[in-house]
């Protein structure tokens, strides 16, 4: 068992057994070596079940939103996405902060699953490409930091700039091979919706892909529809997405969704000034704030 096993195990218990919350949210080993699904634990005998590997992918703030449902409180192990996820309900008021305890973990990185599942165990397996990508690996909210406080620091302190080099290659493409590009890929959806059942942002209630009134949306599985999926899944959680990469892992099609949603993170970036999801809790949110002197270039 890992020492950050064995730290998670032992805060989990303590936290059942004070009575600080009635569940603890984490991860566990599931049906193969190469998952490590979430986990919801609400007795003190059966923390063991929780673990700390290379495939603790799931972005657990998700199952915070059935929360404001609830009564009680829950505990939520969080990394650095994670825990910009939790920022991003918290500003949506998806989440009441004293109902969550949350347990930081630092992130060194996982590693890439489908890989994982094609060379089998014992290979020298690369990382996931959302932490290749990652900017901010380690929690920037807790209640309790499972790490070294020091070395947190020294990460923050060393942040890289985004890299949009992948986007850029889709925008030197003519239009017509952009349609051809993103007709390929969404061809192959076949509307399971686990991108969306698995993102942090998308929290609503009621999603609009889930409605049955006619005029609505389509629910045929062909190229037109699939796209109109993909573009108005991608503009409901723009400004919000956090760039977990979850919604691209989860994809059982393997279609590059984190290109659209990175578009969208430079286009705003670019027009509203920089700006990463999930991180200053105070500022403004560019696509969440009204001012009156907005450009109306459109009316
Ligand atoms: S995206 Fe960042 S915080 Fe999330 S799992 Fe990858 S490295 Fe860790
Ligand atoms: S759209 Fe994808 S990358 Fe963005 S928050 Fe949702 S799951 Fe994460
Ligand atoms: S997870 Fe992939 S296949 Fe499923 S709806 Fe989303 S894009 Fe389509």
């Amino acid at each position: 068992m890992s020492e950050m096993t064995k730290k998670m195990q032992e805060i989990a218990r303590e936290i059942l057994v004070k009575g600080e919350a009635e569940v603890v949210i984490g991860w566990e080993k599931g049906t193969f070596w190469y998952l490590s699904p979430p986990a919801f634990i609400d007795k003190p005998e059966d923390v063991q079940r929780l673990v700390w590997d290379d495939f603790c992918h799931n972005n657990l703030s998700k199952y915070l939103v059935d929360l404001k449902n609830h009564e009680g409180k829950a505990a939520v192990f969080v990394k650095g996405c994670d825990s910009r996820a939790f920022n991003r309900l918290l500003q949506d008021k998806q989440i009441a902060r004293e109902k969550v305890v949350l347990i930081g973990i630092p992130c060194p990185g996982l590693l890439d699953q489908d890989k994982a599942k094609e060379l089998g165990k014992n290979s020298d397996l690369p990382k996931a490409q959302k932490c290749l990508d990652c900017q901010y690996p380690n929690p920037l909210v807790y209640d309790y930091y499972l790490g070294d406080k020091e070395a947190l620091n020294e990460v923050a302190a060393t942040k890289e700039a985004a890299d949009y080099s992948d986007v850029a290659a889709i925008e030197a493409m003519s239009p017509d091979e952009r349609y051809d590009f993103w007709t390929k890929q969404y061809d192959r959806c076949i509307r399971c919706y686990a991108c969306r059942n698995v993102c942090p942002a998308c929290s609503c209630r009621e999603c609009v892909f889930d409605q049955t009134r006619v005029g609505w949306i389509g629910k045929a599985n062909n190229s037109s529809e699939n796209q109109f999926f993909a573009l108005t899944r991608a503009m409901h959680v723009a400004g919000r997405c956090i760039e977990c990469g979850e919604c691209e892992r989860a994809c059982p099609m393997d279609i590059p969704i984190m290109l659209l949603n990175k578009k969208l993170v430079k286009d705003i970036n670019e027009l509203f000034g920089e700006y990463d999801a999930g991180i200053d809790i105070e500022g403004k949110l560019p696509l969440g704030h009204f001012d009156k002197n907005d450009p109306e270039e459109f009316m």
